[in-house]
């Protein structure tokens, strides 16, 4: 241990022992393994441990490193799965927006909308969709949707471009922070006595008479040679892209169920898209497509289209940032160049596979299969209606070890960090900070343990490494702090400070420090390859502070 250790509290994730908890997982007999860290494993972690079975919960990098730390980040009702007849689908991810508010305040937000009209039928197709929506939902008055003409448009919303258009729908979604609504749910797992691991992907799932009894994972982390056979009489392979992959490990001949596709978002200084409202407008081929503020940014996004291969980190192609600037040009009046853009990230999603349709064609529903050696695959669904899918999921697993399908209070259980009142919090103190909301947006009824801590970078680390988890240089500076995200410098000049922490905590040799820093440049530099556009440290001006770049290059 390289620090003193803090006083553990329910729900901490310190992972430096990491010899110790290898042999914890091999100790131990669980009633469900679940392979797979991301918002559909973590979920049914969380909800499994909620009703008192025995959980391991293994993920193969950090936790949401996958798709869920790559999502649109919207808790949204799907108003376009009414076209096509999904009401179910429509009626439960209403109720799960109204869920999540209650369990985690801090991390989802009323988000305002604004569909942009271009005629008074459009208007009342747009106002029907809406409506339905709302009345599906039971969303409360308060928040139900307004109209705007032409001029309101022009005065609430500057920058929307209004030639042509007849005025707007006005509405609400939620916004969330898919990787700390990951983090939160293992946190909450862990608090009901799940065993987390990280950097552990599943290499083997070993059987006994054609019955899978255990899995053999392996640590992923250089320098480490720790190994671990995890005994459980179910296993759930809740591993997103690369559920396909855990199949074939279940058996050679499993039929691939899944098709990926590819979406990339693109993210500006919020002074180069001034936007007070999530905008959503249409690309060239119709599909809709958003521009989000957030923070000191403006992200746009996203596309789909079919990716092959389940890689970690897939690439942004310049035709993809050509279609989404090209949309953006029609939809507002401020021009976005690429070499505006000052990051970038991607994302795949594991949609069920049906042959014939094209990407934004394929459902979004979720599908579980058993597996010929017993274990339970699950796949597709939303980040928005993890909850109700995890249920699902641990009330088959509690049928298939005979246990009663007993309720875990998981719609009524506050998360780690969401036992609080978020406006009220941010109202408490140093009324108008900046970073105290931001403070309080990450870690809720923690914000306040972190502040007095110090509130800066270094006290963020100390959170990420004691209790959150984190054990790399990325996992702070990408999913915990949302830095690499939101921060003017994608998290560039907070690198070096928390690189430095880091060290201290983890007992890092100053070359794995400096390793670290490279690993996270390098994927900044990457981001940024198809904008012809130097990584921030290069434009920050000489002697800035923290979180200055220059002024927008002439092109
Ligand atoms: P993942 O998050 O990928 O998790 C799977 C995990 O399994 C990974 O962390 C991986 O490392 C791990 N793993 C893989 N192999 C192994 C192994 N052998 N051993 C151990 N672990 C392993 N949904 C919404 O509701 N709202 C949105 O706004 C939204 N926007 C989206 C935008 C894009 C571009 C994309 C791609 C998706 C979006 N979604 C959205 C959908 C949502 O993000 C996904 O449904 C969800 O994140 C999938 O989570 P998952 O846990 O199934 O997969």
């Amino acid at each position: 241990m390289h620090d003193p250790l803090p006083p553990r509290r329910r729900g901490d994730l310190d992972f430096r022992n990491r010899d110790d908890l290898f042999a914890k997982a091999e100790r131990e007999r669980f009633d469900v393994i679940v392979v797979g860290g991301g918002i559909t494993g973590a979920g049914v972690a969380r909800s499994a441990a909620a009703r008192g079975l025995s959980v391991a919960l293994i993920e193969a990098r950090d936790l949401a490193s996958g798709t869920s730390s790559r999502s649109s980040k919207l808790i949204h009702g799907g108003i376009r799965y009414l076209a096509q007849g999904a009401f179910w689908l429509v009626r439960e991810t209403a109720r799960e927006r109204q869920v999540l508010r209650t369990v985690a305040p801090h991390l989802v937000r009323l988000s305002p909308m604004l569909i942009p009209t271009r005629s008074t039928a459009g208007a009342a197709k747009f106002r029907a969709g809406v409506g339905l929506f709302e009345r599906l939902g039971q969303v409360p008055q308060r928040d139900r949707h307004d109209v705007w003409n032409a001029a309101q448009l022009r005065e609430r919303e500057p920058v929307a471009a209004v030639d042509g258009v007849q005025g707007a729908v006005h509405y609400h979604e939620f916004s969330t922070d898919d990787a700390r609504l990951t983090l939160a749910n293992a946190r909450s797992a862990a608090g009901d006595g799940a065993l987390v691991l990280t950097y552990a992907p599943v290499v083997e799932i070993l059987k006994q008479r054609g019955k899978a009894f255990a899995v053999r994972c392996r640590s992923s982390l250089s320098g480490e040679s720790l190994e671990a056979t995890i005994h459980g009489r179910m296993i759930v392979n809740a591993a997103g892209p690369w559920v396909d992959a855990l199949r074939s490990l279940e058996s050679s001949s499993a039929r691939p169920q899944l098709t990926l596709t590819k979406g990339i978002h693109l993210v500006v200084p919020h002074a180069q898209l001034p936007l007070a409202h999530t905008v959503v407008f249409e690309a060239a081929d119709k599909r809709p497509v958003f521009a989000v503020p957030r923070r000191d940014v403006c992200y746009l996004g996203t596309t789909d289209t079919f990716h092959p291969e389940a890689e970690y980190w897939p690439d942004v192609r310049e035709e993809e940032v050509g279609y989404l600037l090209s949309a953006a040009a029609r939809a507002f009046t401020t021009p976005l160049l690429a070499t505006d853009l000052i990051s970038s990230w991607t994302g795949l999603r594991p949609l069920i596979s049906q042959p014939g349709r094209r990407p934004a064609e394929i459902s979004r529903r979720d599908e579980v299969w058993i597996g010929p050696a017993g274990v339970l695959s699950i796949a597709g669904g939303k980040l928005t209606a993890y909850r109700a899918m995890a249920e699902r999921v641990v009330d088959r697993v509690c049928r298939l070890l005979g246990k009663p399908t007993i309720s875990g209070d998981t719609d009524q259980t506050p998360l780690i960090g969401g036992d609080c009142n978020p406006a009220a919090l941010i109202a408490s103190r140093r009324v108008g900070s900046a970073s105290w909301s931001r403070l309080v947006e990450l870690y809720g009824d923690e914000a306040t343990a972190i502040d007095e801590d110090g509130g800066d970078v270094a006290a963020e680390v100390r959170q990420a490494v004691r209790r959150e988890g984190a054990l790399r240089l990325e996992d702070y500076w990408v999913r915990r702090s949302a830095r690499a995200l939101y921060d003017a410098d994608s998290g560039m000049s907070a690198l070096e400070p928390a690189s430095r922490e880091m060290a201290k905590l983890l007992g890092w040799t100053d070359k794995k420090r400096l390793d670290e820093l490279a690993v996270c440049r390098r994927r900044h530099a990457s981001n940024l390859v198809p904008f012809d556009r130097p990584p921030a440290e290069v434009r920050r001006t000489k002697g800035s502070n923290h979180g200055e770049v220059q002024s927008r290059r002439a092109s």
